[in-house]
C-alpha cells in the first residue's frame, strides 16, 4: 500500500512544483538570479529528476555515460538558443496578421475576454498538448521529419539527460512553435506560464529513467512507463502503431482519443516493459552533436565533412628522410 502511494508522489508533486516555480518566478522577476540565469526553473526540474533517477533507478537502465557531452550540449542549445532563435524568426510573421487585420498585436486585446484564469490554464494546456501530439505524430509519419526526429529515438536509455537530445528543428517544431502560435492569441501570461511549467515538469518526468509505476494515472499522465514504449525498438504488432505509439508529451489523453495509446500488460495486469530502447530501424545512437545538428542522416552528402578518413596517398606515404 505504502509502495503504491510512493509511486504516486511524483505525479502529484508536479502541479505543486509548477505553482511554486510560478510563485518564485513572480517574486524574482527582474531580480539578479532571473537575469543571470533565465532558465533556472528548467535546471531545478532536471536536478530533481536526476536525483530521483539515482534513488529509484529503472531496472533495465543502460549507461549513457559515453554520450554525456552530447546530452549536455544538446540540452544547452535547446534551452538557451532554439526558443530565442525561432521566436525571433516567426513571431514577427505571426504578429503580422492581427496587426494588419485587427490593428493590434494580439488576437484578443484583453486576456479576460478569454474566460477565468483556471479555464485559460486548461485551454493553454490542451492547446499545447494537442499541438505537440499531432506534430510529433506527423514527424513519425513524414520521411524527412522522421530522419530528424529519429536522432531522439536512437538513444538506448530513456533518462532525463536526453530529454532534449535531438536536432533543433525537430525540437522547435514539437516544443516551440505551438507556444509561439499560442502567444499571439492573448491568453493571460500567468496561464501560459503555469500551463507550460506543468507541461515541462511532466514532460521531463516522462523521460526520467525512474521505476515509478503510474497505475491509473497512466491514463492521464504520460509517465515513464508509458513513454518508454514510445522509445521501444519493437511495438506490439498492431496497425494502429505502424508509425509509433504514445506521442503525447505530458498527457496520454490525445493518444487514447486518437487510438495510439500503447501500454501492454501481463495476465496479472502488471505493466510490461519494452525489451529494448532504441531506434526501431536500428540506427545507432549518434554521439557526435554536430552530426545531429546538421542532420547528416537527412543529408547524407554531408557525411564526408565528418568521418574524414586519411586519403590513400596520405596514409601510405613514407615520410622522406
Ligand atoms: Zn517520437
Ligand atoms: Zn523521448
Amino acid at each position: 500500500m505504502l509502495a503504491k502511494l510512493r509511486n504516486y508522489v511524483p505525479y502529484l508533486m508536479f502541479p505543486l512544483l509548477g505553482l511554486a516555480f510560478e510563485g518564485f518566478g513572480y517574486v524574482m522577476k527582474g531580480g539578479v538570479v532571473a537575469k543571470a540565469f533565465p532558465y533556472w526553473h528548467s535546471f531545478v526540474v532536471l536536478f530533481v529528476m536526476i536525483t530521483m533517477e539515482r534513488f529509484w533507478t529503472y531496472r533495465r537502465a543502460v549507461s549513457q555515460r559515453h554520450v554525456i557531452w552530447r546530452d549536455l550540449t544538446s540540452t544547452m542549445v535547446q534551452t538557451f538558443l532554439v526558443g530565442g532563435i525561432f521566436g525571433a524568426m516567426f513571431l514577427p510573421i505571426l504578429h503580422y496578421f492581427p496587426e494588419t487585420f485587427l490593428g493590434r498585436r494580439l488576437l484578443f486585446g484583453l486576456s479576460n475576454q478569454l474566460g477565468p484564469l483556471w479555464m485559460q490554464i486548461i485551454a493553454v494546456f490542451l492547446f499545447t498538448s494537442f499541438w505537440g501530439y499531432w506534430v510529433h505524430r506527423f514527424e513519425h509519419y513524414n520521411n524527412f521529419l522522421w530522419k530528424l526526429h529519429g536522432y531522439h529515438h536512437s538513444v538506448t536509455n530513456v533518462q532525463v539527460s536526453n530529454v532534449l537530445v535531438s536536432n533543433p528543428l525537430d525540437y522547435a517544431l514539437r516544443n516551440v512553435m505551438g507556444g509561439l502560435v499560442l502567444s499571439i492569441i492573448g491568453f493571460n501570461p500567468v496561464a501560459i506560464g503555469l500551463a507550460s511549467l506543468i507541461d515541462l515538469n511532466y514532460g521531463n518526468f516522462s523521460h526520467s529513467g525512474t521505476s515509478f509505476k503510474g497505475g491509473w494515472l497512466n491514463y492521464i499522465f504520460n509517465g515513464p512507463e508509458v513513454h518508454r514504449w514510445h522509445h521501444a525498438t519493437k511495438l506490439p504488432d498492431d496497425p494502429r502503431f505502424r508509425y509509433g505509439a504514445n506521442f503525447g508529451v505530458s498527457t496520454t489523453f490525445w493518444d487514447q482519443l486518437f487510438g495510439t495509446f500503447c501500454l501492454p500488460k501481463d495476465e496479472k495486469g502488471e505493466v510490461l516493459a519494452p525489451a529494448a530502447i532504441g531506434h526501431p530501424e536500428g540506427y545507432p545512437d549518434e554521439p557526435n552533436y554536430l552530426k545531429m545538428l546538421f542532420a547528416v542522416r537527412a543529408f547524407p552528402s554531408l557525411e564526408r565533412f565528418f568521418d574524414r578518413k586519411p586519403k590513400e596517398d596520405e596514409a601510405f606515404t613514407v615520410p622522406a628522410e
